[in-house]
């Protein structure tokens, strides 16, 4: 399968983001950079959108795949809400437009202060992990005199086949409520002062590539909201969380359209007088987004030849942390010789590998190097290891870009010690 990414690719000798050519954005804001296609999580947006259009459906961004206050007002100008998972990134969404009437609280362990702002912002709705924290959300909410909107997150035991440090759905993980002890979690909850109960969540897992998981949690679901219903409780909403893969390379399967998922949900979800709720991340965000490097040297080493970028490990982590495969092209793509690299960052560490043997034309020091499918998961990981500043991120609107996050002097990032 060739990887053929809407927004990014070669025309001619340069390759371009949208109608920028990344080499112009290089030359104004010195790379390593990400750079983001608004055209690019417009469509991805609206795909959602428009597969989900004949059903009662709120699309709640998952804002921790990409927090950027310009990705998120894109976002917010086409009617998304968001799905958060820290006070951090309420404070975000409520900044960047979102209204507090579309925006669920997720998150394996709500501190007291994140439960008491988002309560006095009266979000849409808590997705709840534990009947500790239903009884701390329960307790802010009549101390404030307010009511949260809750459901609980319920582990519905799938195993989304995914990687194992992304696998959410399955028992032995950290996420949510049994799905056996399902029942009396509500039992418990209707009781409670401060509550109201109002549907029920999930979320299997990220970078799913099969909607065969996806299939047997819904109908887990399914009988759990009648389930619920004959005990007596209003169960309006269902929160199928997000987890669509993307196409990182093309060795994996391909992932599912929103269109064949949205037929599934529809299928089991359709007739059962629900609102529906999303939470998309990497399937809006990360094939609209690539990281822009260069080329430091090229390193002849014992037995392999080392392509060393100003991009590393800290910069984007994915490679290190999950063992992901992205595409990797190089702008300059034409010329007769070929070379197998390992493509590496210049940070003290063997994990900073971003791909080995991987064959491109032969490069230069100064070359750039792209990253594809970095939109999600890549600047908001980022750390600032070996005292590297964040690097800048740019979006590009058709022909024009503009900087929306800078890099930071080092003056301000030293200065943040206190000596
Ligand atoms: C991370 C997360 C998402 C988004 O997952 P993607 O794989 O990026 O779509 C949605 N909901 C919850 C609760 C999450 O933790």
């Amino acid at each position: 399968m060739e990887i053929t990414l809407q927004n990014f690719g070669h025309k001619g000798e340069l390759y371009y983001a949208d109608n920028v050519p990344v080499r112009r954005i290089a030359e104004s804001c010195d790379t390593p950079f990400y750079c983001y296609s608004q055209l690019g999580i417009e469509s991805a947006y609206d795909a959602y959108a428009s597969a989900f259009a004949q059903h009662d459906t709120l699309i709640c961004y998952a804002v921790k795949a990409n927090s950027s206050q310009a990705v998120l007002r894109i976002l917010a100008a086409r009617g998304a809400g968001a799905d958060v998972v820290s006070e951090g990134e309420l404070r975000r969404a409520l900044l960047a437009g979102m209204p507090a009437s579309k925006i669920v609280f997720s998150g394996v362990a709500k501190t007291a202060g994140e439960i008491k702002f988002a309560l006095s912002k009266d979000i849409l709705q808590f997705n709840v992990e534990s009947e500790p924290e239903l009884h701390q959300i329960s307790a802010i909410a009549t101390q404030l005199g307010k009511t949260a909107r809750i459901a609980f997150r319920i582990n519905p035991d799938i195993d989304a086949g995914t990687h194992e440090k992304i696998s959410t759905g399955k028992l032995e993980n950290k996420f949510g409520i049994p799905w056996q002890s399902a029942r009396q979690a509500y039992a418990e909850a209707a009781k409670l002062p401060g509550i109201k109960v109002c549907g029920i969540d999930m979320h299997i897992g990220s970078q799913i590539m099969s909607l065969a998981p996806y299939s047997r949690a819904f109908e887990r679901i399914a009988e759990l909201a009648q389930q619920l219903r004959d005990d007596g409780h209003p169960i309006t909403t269902i929160d199928l969380g997000g987890g669509l893969g993307i196409n990182y390379d093309a060795h994996n399967d391909v992932a599912p359209a929103a269109t064949e998922y949205a037929a599934l949900a529809l299928k089991t979800f359709g007739d059962i007088n629900c609102r529906l709720i999303l939470e998309p991340g990497r399937s809006i965000v990360g094939d609209a987004g690539i990281l822009v490097s260069s080329v430091i040297y090229v390193k002849q080493g014992g037995n392999s030849t080392f392509l060393i970028i100003d991009a590393a490990m800290n910069d984007f982590l994915r490679p290190s942390m999950y063992n992901a495969h992205h595409n990797i092209v190089a702008e300059r793509n034409s010329g007769s010789e070929q070379v197998h690299y390992d493509i590496v960052g210049p940070v003290c560490e063997t994990a900073d590998t971003f791909v080995r043997n991987w064959q491109l034309a032969a490069q230069q020091a100064g070359d750039l190097i792209i990253i594809e499918g970095a939109g999600a998961y890549g600047s908001v990981m980022a750390s600032g290891y070996n005292t590297r500043p964040l690097i800048p991120e740019v979006l590009v609107e058709d022909n024009t870009f503009r900087i929306i996050r800078k890099r930071p002097d080092y003056d301000s990032i030293i200065g943040m010690d206190i000596p």
